[in-house]
């Protein structure tokens, strides 16, 4: 627990290094927190170290999370896989949803977003290696699933999130993650609101940050194994 701040601000220091050593603008790469399966004191921790967004993925346990941290003023991003049924509670209680992979799901979501608040941010989730996963769409899909979100009333259209499978090889997680980056510059040329292309985790995010990355996911770097 007491680590959870140096790990904060050495794992910071690294972000603001390697975009130097891969010519990324200087805060180009934001971080999100993934808080899943951690505790809502080791939460306080790091947003008194100044984290501010935070990733979930399971609803229930979310949503009480979110209500016992209601006085931090945090910012919350949903990017866990979407059963229909989840979709309202996810609509009442995040600011960002990462995982959108059906239309049914963004058009739910946007009937279900509440007048009184801010669009909800969407990126959608995209399979890049489809015997592995089962989660996001298909690269041939994604540019008509952007459509349906840039259109949708209450959805704000912010880009692209992928989890590769595992691999340990650094050259092939830089080859991976350059095919997600070539479809978001592509469609950021359609959908100039697109400014978020959210892929890096623990084991990965040095590969992502040299193809181009703007949002690392981070857990186990900086909370240690989940519970
Ligand atoms: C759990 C999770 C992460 C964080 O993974 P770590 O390896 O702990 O950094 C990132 N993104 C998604 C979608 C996750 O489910």
């Amino acid at each position: 627990m007491t680590h959870i701040a140096e790990n904060i601000s050495a794992t910071a220091q690294k972000i603001r290094e390697l975009e130097a050593k891969y010519g990324r603008p200087e805060s180009s790469v934001n971080l999100l927190v993934v808080s899943k399966r951690h505790a809502e004191d080791k939460i306080r921790v790091a947003a008194t170290a100044g984290i501010t967004e935070f990733g979930e993925n399971f609803l229930q346990e979310a949503e009480k999370k979110i209500a016992a941290l209601a006085d931090l003023n945090l910012s919350w991003h949903f990017i866990g896989p979407i059963q229909s049924n989840k979709t309202r509670g996810i609509a009442e209680n995040f600011d960002w949803v990462q995982s959108v992979e059906r239309e049914k799901i963004a058009q739910r979501l946007s009937e279900q977003r509440s007048p009184d608040k801010a669009s909800l941010n969407v990126c959608i989730q995209v399979n890049l290696s489809q015997e592995a996963s089962k989660s996001g769409t298909d690269l041939a899909n994604v540019e008509t699933l952007c459509r349906t979100v840039d259109e949708l009333p209450r959805l704000q259209l912010r880009g692209l999130m992928a989890i590769p499978a595992p691999e340990e090889d650094f050259e092939k997680q830089r080859e991976c993650f350059r095919v997600l980056a070539e479809e978001y510059q592509r469609l950021q040329k359609l959908f100039p609101a697109m400014d978020t292309l959210s892929m890096g985790m623990s084991n990965d995010y040095e590969a992502a940050i040299a193809e181009g990355s703007t949002m690392l996911r981070l857990g186990t770097a900086l909370f240690g194994p989940r519970s």
